[in-house]
């Protein structure tokens, strides 16, 4: 299986006096989407900066594939194969979505065999489950399709560790069930696992295996979706679990 498995043990990070992640484990699975809930401040994005290296936990550590990694920068986590899509978009709108795949890869373009990568390409959308015509301007691609094609970019990157933040925020319903059902698909697939931060619980019923809740920065707990409601999940979120007794 490409997918890889993800764990942090005991996670921190502090800014200033505020602790905003304090000891947070949990672990992905490989081949699943995992569903990471909490309220505004949770320490969501924070936890998954500190994977990503965009903002280095100060303490615990981070295990990819069961081996222990330093991850002090992008630079890192990519090079282990994970990726981060965020809610705004990144590609480049006056480029086409061959373009975009193809320089995202970093390459100067000057030093780029157009041909060679065509036929690259091709073979990578024949094996992708969806139908994106990379001829198309991005310009001219609606949300749905840039946030597939940004979702595309990690692929062509071989990204085996997705990371999303509030994919689904600029998106319509169905451009949400789209972009999900595809990464649910995938991960089923074996080809990469997700990490997705959101609030919408539909979304982590539908489309997640595991969730996992933050609350002030500490782990609640870890769960599988199949034996969870919206109900304990809202609790767990707010904290009138613990704060009714
Ligand atoms: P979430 O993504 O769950 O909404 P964040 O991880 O963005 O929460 O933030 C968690 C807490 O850490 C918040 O109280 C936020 O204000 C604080 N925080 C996040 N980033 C910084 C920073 N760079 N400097 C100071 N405080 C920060
Ligand atoms: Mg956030």
């Amino acid at each position: 299986m490409r997918a890889l498995s993800l764990e942090t043990i005991g996670a921190g990070k502090v800014f200033g006096n505020f602790r905003a992640l304090d000891d947070v484990s949990m672990r992905v699975r490989a081949g699943t989407v995992h569903a990471l809930l909490g309220e505004n401040g949770a320490g969501k994005s924070t936890l998954v900066k500190g994977i990503v290296g965009y903002g280095p936990l100060d303490e615990g550590s981070v295990l990819v594939g069961g081996k222990e990694q330093s991850i002090q920068s992008p630079r890192d986590s990519h090079s282990l194969g994970i990726g981060m899509v965020y809610q705004h978009f990144t590609v480049a709108p006056g480029l086409s979505v061959a373009e975009n795949l193809v320089l995202s890869r970093g390459e100067l373009p000057w030093a780029i065999d157009w041909k060679q990568e065509r036929a690259a390409l091709d073979a990578f959308m024949a094996r992708m489950p969806f139908k994106l015509d990379i001829e198309r301007a991005v310009s001219s691609l609606a949300a749905g399709e840039k946030q597939k094609l940004e979702i595309l970019k990690q692929l062509y990157l071989d990204r085996r560790f997705i990371i999303l933040d509030e994919p689904t925020s600029v998106l319509t319903p169905q451009e949400a069930e789209e972009v999900l059902g595809l990464m649910q698909q995938l991960a089923h697939a074996g080809e990469l696992s997700v990490l997705m931060i959101t609030h919408k619980f539909g979304e982590v019923m539908r489309f997640a295996d595991d969730v996992t809740v933050l609350r002030r920065g500490q782990l609640v707990g870890s769960k599988s979706v199949a034996d969870t409601d919206e109900a304990e999940l809202s609790a767990w979120m707010m904290g009138e679990s613990r704060e009714q007794s």
